[in-house]
């Protein structure tokens, strides 16, 4: 686990799989329509048991669906997370439909999520970085961009980057440092 402080907070990057996470709150990369899916979705799911999608279903009745960028907050149920906050980031098409900036919304909303409703930490994965299909380098120069916005601003005590999988994990960490240079 790397660890930079931000102002007053903190940015983490640490290999792992998100529904072990000790944070109040973990992030899911959702699909519009809550209905849990396959990767990290599929896989907060199934830790968090069938109270999850009963309380995304409500949701959904409510909202019809979370477009993307969006974010709303539910109990974490069987998770250590206290709450499970839902984003839905882009579909990559080729980075002419406006994929960044919903990146971005997608991170912003989600620790802005966290701040409304108290929450002092908050554990995000490389959203959109799946099936999704948004490049590796590009899905984490947005997150670390996004992430260290908000945690100038004290939105949050705490954010860390899970990620799954090396690779991933490498990226992740060099974007981090490139924003943070950059930031010098
Ligand atoms: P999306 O549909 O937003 O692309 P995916 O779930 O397909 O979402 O992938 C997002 C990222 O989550 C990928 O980098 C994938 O490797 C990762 N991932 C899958 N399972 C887990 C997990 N249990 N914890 C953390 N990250 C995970």
């Amino acid at each position: 686990m790397e660890r930079f402080s931000i102002k007053e907070a903190w940015l983490g990057v640490t290999l792992g799989d998100l529904t072990q996470s000790g944070a109040q709150a973990i992030v899911n990369a959702a699909n519009p329509q809550l209905a849990g899916g396959g990767g990290v979705d599929g896989a907060i799911h199934q830790a968090a048991g069938p109270e999850l999608l009963q309380a995304c279903r409500e949701i959904i009745q409510d909202i019809g669906e979370l477009p993307a960028g969006e974010a709303v907050i539910t109990p974490g149920f069987n998770l250590s997370a206290e709450w499970v906050i839902h984003t839905v980031g882009p579909i990559y098409r080729d980075g002419a439909q406006g994929e960044r900036e919903t990146l971005l919304r997608a991170y912003r909303n989600c620790l802005k999520t966290a701040r409304d409703n108290g929450v002092a930490t908050v554990d995000f994965p490389a959203i959109s970085c799946g099936v999704y299909g948004y490049p590796l380098e590009e899905g984490a120069a947005v997150a670390a961009a996004a992430l260290v916005e908000g945690l100038e601003m004290a939105w949050v005590r705490e954010a860390r980057l899970v990620l799954f999988k090396q690779r991933t994990f490498d990226v992740f960490l060099q974007a981090v440092k490139n924003r943070l240079e950059a930031g010098l």
